[in-house]
Order: structure tokens, then sequence, then C-alpha cells
């Protein structure tokens, strides 16, 4: 039977950890980190995320901001709160929950925030720069998986790493943190030939499909290590990951639950990064 990996009780160490140095910060400088959250629109699980976000401003000791702004705000609304945002000095970091309404722009957002306030890691600056590794942020729900894997101590050096999905803002960031790593990476997506085969070879795999119990026993090589992005939700409201739990956990080594497994780093790493921000910012780092 699989171990569970724990992503509360990582997610509350990290946070402790910026926390503590929050506080310390404060005492030598007198201020406090700032973060800005952008949300258009009525989605209701962008008004979870903005508000679990808000949350773990208030416990780490930030400033928080919200702009909750109407469903028809224009696109020139938007880049001149951004542009206000980037001229803030209380302002360490800015971000603009996705998706955004259709007639509105998601990349000219983006790019309009400063790379140096942009703590979600999406501006391609700061994507360039994980590129070559050398970086100040790391995108949240890639950097929390790593730091999940650290803290099981599981070795990613030579290890076969498959990560189910391409996209830009979990599976690429993803396969590139492993690589720095010196695994062996493998990245699958929808039009993955033999996607099963591929699976099986990996000692560590990531699921980032946005399907339901997509990953089934059988793909998964005995001990494997098995990390679950996924988050979707049931018709009974339930929240299920994109690995079939139940049985994977029989052939595991390691496996995250969903809910309590990769969801609680995203947000941890949010609070990381916003910290390097502001010590970045104040010549502190
Ligand atoms: P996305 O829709 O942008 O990307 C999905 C990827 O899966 C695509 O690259 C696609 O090629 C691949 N894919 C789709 N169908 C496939 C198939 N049949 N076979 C192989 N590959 C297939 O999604 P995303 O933003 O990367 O998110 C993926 C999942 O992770 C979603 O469930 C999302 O809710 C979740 N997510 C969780 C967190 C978190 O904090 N835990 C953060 C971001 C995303």
């Amino acid at each position: 039977m699989a171990k569970i990996i724990d992503g509360k009780t990582v997610s509350a160490s990290v946070k402790q950890k910026v926390a503590d140095e929050c506080a310390e910060l404060f005492k030598t400088t007198g201020k406090k980190p700032g973060l800005a959250v952008i949300i258009v629109g009525d989605d209701p699980a962008s008004k979870v995320y903005v508000n679990n976000k808000k949350k773990a401003c208030e416990l780490v000791g930030f400033l928080s901001k919200e702009y909750a702004l109407p469903a028809q705000t224009t696109q020139q609304e938007l880049m001149e709160l951004v542009e206000k945002l980037n001229n803030d000095d209380e302002i360490n970091g800015i971000l603009c929950q996705l998706p955004l309404p259709k007639h509105l722009d998601e990349k000219a957002v983006i790019e309009a925030i400063s790379p140096k306030k942009d703590v979600d890691a999406f501006h391609a600056v700061n994507v360039g720069k994980i590129m070559i590794g050398d970086y100040d942020f790391l995108p949240c729900t890639p950097a929390g998986v790593m730091e999940l894997l650290a803290y099981y101590n599981i070795d990613i050096e030579g290890k076969e790493c498959v990560v189910l999905g391409r996209s830009n803002i979990v599976g690429k960031p993803m396969s590139m943190l492993l690589l720095h790593k010196n695994g062996t990476v493998t990245i699958c997506h929808s039009r993955t030939k033999n996607l099963a085969e591929v699976c099986k070879r990996a000692d560590i795999l990531v699921a980032a499909v946005g399907i339901a119990k997509f990953v089934t026993a059988d793909m998964v090589k005995e001990n494997a290590v098995v990390i679950d992005v996924g988050i979707n939700r049931m018709d009974n409201g339930k929240l299920c990951g994109d690995v079939d739990f139940e049985n994977v956990q029989n052939v595991a080594s390691y496996i995250t639950p969903v809910p309590g497994g990769v969801g609680p780093m995203t947000i941890a790493t949010l609070m990381k990064n916003t910290l390097t921000a502001f010590k970045i910012q104040n010549k502190l780092a």
C-alpha cells in the first residue's frame, strides 16, 4: 500500500517558514510583503481560490489586496489596474486569477505584469529564466510538487519521470523542474501514442490532464511515485484527481490524495514567491 504524501502538512510547514521570515524582516524593515490579487467576474471556483489566497496571506502576515472587478470590465481598465499595481511600492506580487472572461486578452494581461512582481511566474521573461535554470520565481503548482518530493526524500536524479499534460501552467514547467533535478523526462499529451505503456515506464508519474481517474492501476509501475495535480469536480460535488486513487494506491510506493495533496502546495509556493519578490524589491536578497 502506497504511503500518502500529505500536502497539508508540508504546506503548513512552508507557510510557517514564510511567516517566521516575514516577522523577522518586519523587525528590521518595518514593511510587510504585499500581494495584489485581481479577479474578474463571478466564476465560483476562482472565488474559492482567491479567498484561499487571501486567508494564506493573513496567516503568514502579508498585506493582501483583492481587486474584484465586474465581468464586463474592459481590457483597458484591467491594463490600467495592472499598471497602477506595477507602480505601487506596497505591492510586491501581482496575480490575475485565470481564466478571465472570454472578451479579455489573458496573454496581454500576463505580459503587462512586471516580471519582478509576477509571482505566478507566467510572464515570458520568467518562463525563459526557468528554461535556462536561472530564476527568481517558479510557477506555484510545479514548484509545490518539487517541494513535496524533497520533503519525502524522493530522489529524482536518473529516474524515469513521465509528465501527463503539456500546459504552460503545469505540464511544461513541471517537466523542466524535473529535468533540472536530473530526471529523464517524457512529456505526454492528447496525441501521445501508447500512452499507458509510456506511463508504465515511470518511476515518477505526474498527472495533469484534467480528466477524473484518467490514470488507472494498469498504467502504473510497481512502486512508482504518483503525483496527482488534477482537480475535477464530480457530479456528486466532490473533488477528484486525475488518478484512480483507490486502485493506484495498491501499486504505487507514494501517492498524493485529492484533495490534500498538490493543491495546498500551490498556495504555499505563492507565499514563498511573494516573500522572494519582497526581498528582491527591497534589496534584501
Ligand atoms: P490544461 O487543460 O491546460 O492541460 C491539460 C493537458 O492534458 C493538455 O496538455 C493536454 O494535451 C493533456 N491531455 C488532455 N487529454 C489528454 C489525454 N486523453 N491523454 C493525454 N493527455 C491529455 O490543464 P492544466 O491547467 O494543466 O490543469 C490540469 C489539471 O490540473 C486540471 O484538473 C486542473 O484543474 C489541475 N490544476 C491543479 C492545480 C493545483 O493547484 N493542484 C493547479 C493548476 C491546475
